[in-house]
């Protein structure tokens, strides 16, 4: 029986790593029917809402959704669709793996870096309460609350007993905010206490970012309200290559969206350069959700596999190749 899995390729590069990403996932053989799905900025000012009920009707059905970058307005426009899709769908947690990729480049080659970021997805200053309470003052809201807070930590203890990982670092700033993160941070602590085998600590955010840099080694797992999470993951992810080079996905209780970081880099899109590494890692994470765990591996070797001989990669790592001959490489690859 083949997986019902909604494909939202999105738009810019969009289409050309999702176009990669579902050629790999052929070829590794497990069976997939995909319930495409269009989503552009266009599409969305049309339809006059950030999340066209077709997009949410189809991921509500198969209950599971690959997606690309979606071009968001800045300062003005409609909202982000990505915080509409997580917001629906109550896709509580982000998780970000940020691991060393063999071969590749960067300025921490040599440190073995291998850490999950768990993002608290649904509240903080996300909430979207913003209002001027009189001319050229503006009040954002950040609300914090026990029910997500325990939600996320719950999520992050039970990934780390499962997953064999050894220690949990929460990151806040509850030295300032002493109600808010003050709160987020007592809720991790009364989960770490179910959890004997896993050592907890805590960082404040501005350390942690230094921490971040100097030794990300040490770092296993990190826990975070939704800003800091949002930051840190991106500061993580360049550590390892950077955005074009990371996998995510947004995992609720009943739905899970798994989506490339990166954005719909307008300045490359339709010039078949696009890197899809990130959208193929985060198919890595969607394989192992489905419990193909084989598949998963095959894929996440072979993609190793074309980092460590470097001869395919694409222009944003150094290479000279395009999406087309990267994601050959990449099947090639596959044993
Ligand atoms: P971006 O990630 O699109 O691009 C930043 C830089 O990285 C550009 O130079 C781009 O060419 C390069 N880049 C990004 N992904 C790449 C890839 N896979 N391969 C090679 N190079 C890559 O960020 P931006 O320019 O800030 O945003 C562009 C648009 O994307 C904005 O409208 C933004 O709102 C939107 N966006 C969407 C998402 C999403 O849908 N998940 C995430 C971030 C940004």
């Amino acid at each position: 029986m083949a997986y019902k899995i909604t494909l939202i390729p999105g738009d810019g590069i969009g289409p050309e790593v999702a176009d990669a990403t579902v050629r790999v996932l052929e070829a590794t053989g497990v069976a997939i029917d995909w319930e495409k799905v269009e989503l552009s900025a266009s599409i969305i000012e049309k339809s006059g809402t950030s999340l066209p009920p077709h997009v949410l009707e189809s991921i509500e059905r198969t209950g599971i959704a690959l997606k690309g970058p979606v071009t968001t307005p800045i300062a003005g426009g409609f909202k982000s669709v990505n915080v509409a899709i997580r917001k629906q769908l109550d896709l509580f947690a982000n998780v970000r793996p940020v691991f060393t990729l063999p071969g590749l480049k960067t300025r921490f080659q040599d440190v073995n870096i291998d850490m999950v970021i768990f993002r608290e997805n649904t509240e903080d200053l996300y909430s979207g309460l913003e209002h001027e309470v009189v001319k050229d003052v503006v009040e954002s809201l950040k609300i914090i609350t026990r029910y997500a807070s325990i939600r996320i930590a719950r999520y992050a203890f039970e990934y780390s007993r499962k997953n064999g990982r050894r220690k949990i670092t929460a990151v806040h700033k509850a030295n300032i905010m002493k109600l808010s993160d003050g709160l987020f941070i007592r809720c991790c602590r009364e989960i770490a206490t179910e959890y004997p085998e896993i050592a907890y600590n805590e960082l404040i955010v501005d350390n942690a970012s230094m921490q971040l840099v100097m030794r990300p080694e040490t770092f296993d797992v990190l826990l975070l309200p939704n800003l800091y999470g949002d930051i840190v993951s991106d500061l993580a992810a360049g550590l390892v290559g950077g955005l074009g080079v990371v996998p995510g996905a947004n995992m609720g209780e009943n739905h899970a969206v798994f989506e490339a970081v990166h954005g719909s880099a307008p300045d490359i899109a339709g010039h078949g350069v696009a890197n899809p590494t990130a959208l193929m890692s985060s198919s890595i994470l969607m394989l192992r959700h489905l419990g193909e765990g084989a598949a998963a591996d095959r894929l996440q070797k072979s993609l190793a596999k074309t980092f460590r001989e470097g001869s395919h990669l694409t222009r944003d790592l150094g290479g000279s190749c395009g999406t087309n001959e990267f994601t050959d490489a990449v099947i090639h690859n596959l044993a």
